[in-house]
């Protein structure tokens, strides 16, 4: 049976990063025997235009039923007005929540080519390949009660609630302990079991889950504050890093801006494994939808490409794809293509396009 891929290219350089990103897994249909059907399908404000919602019912049920959702970018001022409800980003959010998409991974790798484009010193950011696994469905984005009350002395006063279980501490800690297994076999968890009971339940359920099922990794625990403080210092001394959605959100974007170039960074979220073996996945860019730049062929397609690599990696088991691939941006970048935001003063400028090109080329190219 093919395996079905949902693409979901959504508003501003969506469209543009993901025909790039559906050139590549063309070709790893036509020259590495990847059996796959292509499916494309509204969603966020271009949703809005189609159909009058961010995300139909039918496009849900179509994301839930694919082994694999790859998806652009939502918004842009165009829908600013738009209920709060029924904005682009609402139509993400029911994706991930609908699809209980609960472990987001980020990964921040900084490419020999590119470590002039981190604002920290080469030698403490070159060769920097880590791992951020974010809790993405629980803690205090969705903790209850929550809400903005008036107080009877006329205050207000705004409540949410950080609050974690058993089963989603484990849960993402076992996607977290199985990407380190094929790693460095290392994980830091961050909480502040210190000051939060939620944090110390973290730590003591990371710790019993180690235990029982995972002491061939070496596991560590460190203060989210303080891990913020060591990712400037010393990133290079950690591997897998997980944490949960608050803590998580805030040092996977203070880890991104270590590689300096948010055009170059993908991320996977994973849902639990069904009972035909199956696995939820959405792959997107970390980046938004740059309305400053879409429709001119400005954008950098690298984030949505290495997105591919790891859908490649983690849906389908294609190990060997996903290394292919990523070889060839890494070529790609060797051989001086630049989009704009890449590029530093005197290099020269390619589009979107012609980077989809260069990335086509070297997977052609046979080392
Ligand atoms: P953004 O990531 O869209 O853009 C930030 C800056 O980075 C801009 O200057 C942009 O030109 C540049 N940039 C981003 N991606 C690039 C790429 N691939 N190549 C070259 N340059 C790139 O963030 P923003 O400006 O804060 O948000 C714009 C819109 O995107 C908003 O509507 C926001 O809500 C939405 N957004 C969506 C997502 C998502 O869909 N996952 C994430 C973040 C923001």
């Amino acid at each position: 049976m093919s395996a079905k891929v949902l693409l979901l290219p959504g508003d501003g350089i969506g469209p543009e990063v993901m025909r790039e990103a559906a050139r590549v897994i063309d070709w790893f249909k036509q020259h590495r025997g990847f059996d796959c059907v292509l499916t494309q399908r509204n969603v966020g404000g271009a949703a809005i235009d189609a159909d009058g919602v961010p995300l139909s019912d039918a496009v849900l049920a179509e994301a839930k039923a694919a082994d694999a959702v790859m998806l652009g970018a939502v918004g842009g001022p165009k829908w600013d007005k738009v209920a709060y409800d029924h904005r682009p980003e609402a139509g993400l959010l029911r994706l991930r929540k609908e699809m209980d998409l609960f472990a987001n991974l980020r990964p921040a790798i900084v490419f020999d080519e590119l470590v002039d484009a981190s604002t920290l010193k080469p030698e403490v950011v070159k060769g920097l390949d880590l791992m951020i696994v974010r809790e993405l469905t629980a803690g205090v984005y969705f903790g209850t009660p929550r809400g903005i009350e008036v107080l009877p002395n006329g205050e207000r006063r705004g409540v949410n609630t950080h609050s974690y279980t058993t089963s989603e501490i484990h849960r993402v800690a076992a996607v977290a302990f199985e990407l380190a297994r094929v790693r460095k076999k290392k994980v830091l968890s961050a909480e502040k079991g210190n000051v939060m009971d939620a944090g110390r339940l973290w730590r003591e359920e990371v710790t019993a889950l180690h235990t029982e099922k995972y002491s061939d990794v070496e596991l560590s625990h460190m203060y989210a504050d303080a891990l913020a403080m060591q990712l400037l210092r010393a990133p290079k001394n950690y591997d897998v890093i997980v944490t949960d959605n608050l803590f998580g959100d805030i040092l996977s974007d203070e880890a991104a801006m270590l590689t300096g170039s948010i055009g170059m960074l993908p991320s996977a979220s994973l849902g639990p494994v069904q009972a035909n073996g199956k696995r939820a996945a959405m792959y997107e860019p970390v980046h938004g939808s740059a309305p400053d730049i879409a429709g001119q062929d400005k954008a950098n397609p690298l984030a949505t490409i290495l997105s591919v690599a790891m859908m490649l990696r983690y849906s389908f088991n294609r190990t060997a794809d996903a290394d292919h691939l990523e070889r060839a941006v890494r070529k790609t970048l060797a051989a001086g293509y630049r989009t704009g935001d890449i590029a530093r003063t005197g290099e020269k400028v390619v589009g979107c396009t012609a980077m989809g090109d260069a990335v086509l080329h070297a997977l052609k190219a046979r080392s």
